[in-house]
């Protein structure tokens, strides 16, 4: 049987939420999933390695790679730019492996209403405070507290948006959420439209009905 379609599984939420962390509970869990690496202009947080956690650019380099099309979506949040480059992405899906987005409303709804809208699988991670979103974001200790205070502010923004996603999770819990998280990939995996495949077997289930018969 040939080989499954490759999914876009996104993952939205206001800063500080948790979709980093699921992020690479996911990937830990199904390796063969690829993470897009978003290019940006903001600068390096302590720990994150250029290429691996983001492509961090110039403007000027940002502006370039929008204006030949290499993007797949892009958007500005928090005072800066941040874009999902379309090659990586093209190779995967060919190859039958699912991508994993760690973006804002702006661009899922750019790849919502994408030629690759097909494949979209959205997930949108709610906190289950706002007090707790705000020790969250604290207690991760890689902002100073005006950033932390500008990401706050800009929260309801992107949740105002979780009703536009094909799943809503509250990470409460962090290991019950990431099974949820689990259940929702392996189950779409198994959707219809996923497995072009399964048109060719039923065909062949239909010629052995029929020799039957
Ligand atoms: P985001 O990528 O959405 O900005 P992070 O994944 O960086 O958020 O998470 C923010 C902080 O909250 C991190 O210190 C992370 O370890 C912590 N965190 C994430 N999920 C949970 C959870 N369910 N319970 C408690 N702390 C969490
Ligand atoms: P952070 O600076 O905390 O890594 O990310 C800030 C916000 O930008 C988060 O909501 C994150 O999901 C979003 N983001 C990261 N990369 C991209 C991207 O390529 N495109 C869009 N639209 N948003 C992104």
């Amino acid at each position: 049987m040939s080989k499954r379609r490759g999914l876009l599984i996104i993952l939205s939420s206001p800063s500080g939420a948790g979709k980093s962390t699921l992020a690479r509970r996911l990937r830990d869990w199904d390796p063969t999933i690829v993470f897009s690496v978003s290019a940006t202009t903001r600068a390096p947080r302590p720990g994150e390695v250029d290429g691996t956690d983001y492509r961090f650019t110039s403007e000027a380099e940002f502006k370039t790679m929008v204006a030949e099309g290499q993007m797949l979506e892009h958007a500005h949040v928090f005072g800066n730019f941040y874009g999902s480059p379309m090659g990586p992405v093209q190779d995967a899906i060919e190859d039958g492996k699912d991508v994993l987005f760690d973006i804002d409303w702006q661009g899922a709804q750019q790849i919502a209403n994408s030629a690759l809208q097909d494949h979209v699988l959205s997930i949108f991670l709610l906190p289950p405070s706002i007090s707790e979103l705000h020790r969250r974001l604290v207690d991760r200790a890689q902002d100073d507290a005006a950033t932390i205070a500008r990401r706050m502010s800009k929260s309801w923004d992107e949740i105002s948006h979780w009703d536009s996603y094909d799943y809503v999770l509250v990470n409460d819990d962090l290991d019950a959420t990431e099974a949820r998280l689990q259940t929702i990939v392996s189950a779409t995996r198994l959707r219809r439209s996923q497995q072009p495949g399964m048109l060719d077997h039923v065909r062949a289930l239909q010629t052995q009905f029929e020799d039957l018969t």
